[in-house]
């Protein structure tokens, strides 16, 4: 099950997508990533598993009391295709580790912009955030309107290259929120469970909470079965 999990790709917003390279420990080993952190626990007194029932009953008693490090024997290696103004916030988490596509080297296409399915209403109560759709009239006209700032971007950055101008410096001329850029991220699971409590919540930017739903959704909660069970009930559920 977790070995068919390396390999997928899920589709994020228009044209994003998150892959899962690889995982740690590998599926090949044969230890279950619930049970890499269950055996990094009883290295404290020299111990493996003690058979389901009681590696749960630990592996929960580890996540209640913050018993933090054993989560970080278990990592996550992603290829996620998001636009900028998705990375803006991404790269704000300092315990992944990063790298990504260089618009200095690679050349942007036409088809590289993010095009929201819908526009979303300035929230009343919150400065940051957004609260509902524009209506459906405005909707279409705005997408229109963006369509054409892309077409107009893209064709001064193409111009710009046949110019001879460097593709560092011709990019100025693109829409940059919402050019879509691909990054190879790592991660442990401790520090990804503080990447989606924060991401995952209803506060955070709708361009960032898919990412992390897909990441948890998709590969986390398979991968990661009695950790996300405890997340669940310990971090994500507010204590009473
Ligand atoms: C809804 C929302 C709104 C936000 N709005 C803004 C905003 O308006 N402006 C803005 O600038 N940012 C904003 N942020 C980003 C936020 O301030 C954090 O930078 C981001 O969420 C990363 O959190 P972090 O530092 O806990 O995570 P990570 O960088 O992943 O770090 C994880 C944990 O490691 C520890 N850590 C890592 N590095 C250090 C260090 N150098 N020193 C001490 N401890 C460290 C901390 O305990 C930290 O919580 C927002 C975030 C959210 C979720």
């Amino acid at each position: 099950m977790t070995a068919d999990l390396i390999g997928k790709q899920v589709k994020v917003l228009d044209k994003g997508w998150i892959e899962l390279v690889d995982l740690l420990p590998h599926p090949l080993t044969g230890v279950s990533g619930d049970l890499a952190i269950v055996n990094a626990a009883r290295v404290s007194f020299m111990g493996e598993s003690k058979g389901p029932e009681k590696d749960k009953k630990l592996l929960f008693y580890l996540l209640r009391h913050r018993h933090t490090t054993p989560f970080e024997m278990v990592e996550f290696k992603f290829r996620v295709r998001a636009p900028l103004v998705t990375w803006w916030q991404w790269v704000r988490h300092r315990t992944f580790s990063m790298n990504s596509q260089s618009g200095r080297y690679t050349p942007f296409e036409e088809g590289d912009f993010y095009v929201p399915d819908e526009w979303r209403k300035q929230a009343a109560s919150n400065k940051q955030a957004s609260d509902g759709v524009v209506e459906n009239t405005t909707n279409d006209d705005l997408t229109a309107k963006l369509l054409d700032h892309y077409a107009r971007g893209f064709a001064l950055y193409e111009e710009c290259l046949q110019a001879g101008v460097a593709k560092e410096q011709a990019r100025l001329f693109l829409p940059g929120f919402s050019v879509y850029y691909t990054w190879v991220l790592k991660v442990d699971a401790h520090n990804l469970m503080h990447f989606l409590k924060l991401r995952m919540a209803a506060e955070a930017q709708y361009e960032i909470r898919v990412y992390a739903q897909a990441i948890y959704d998709e590969f986390f909660k398979p991968a990661l079965p009695w950790t996300a069970e405890a997340f669940e009930e310990y971090v994500l559920k507010p204590q009473a």
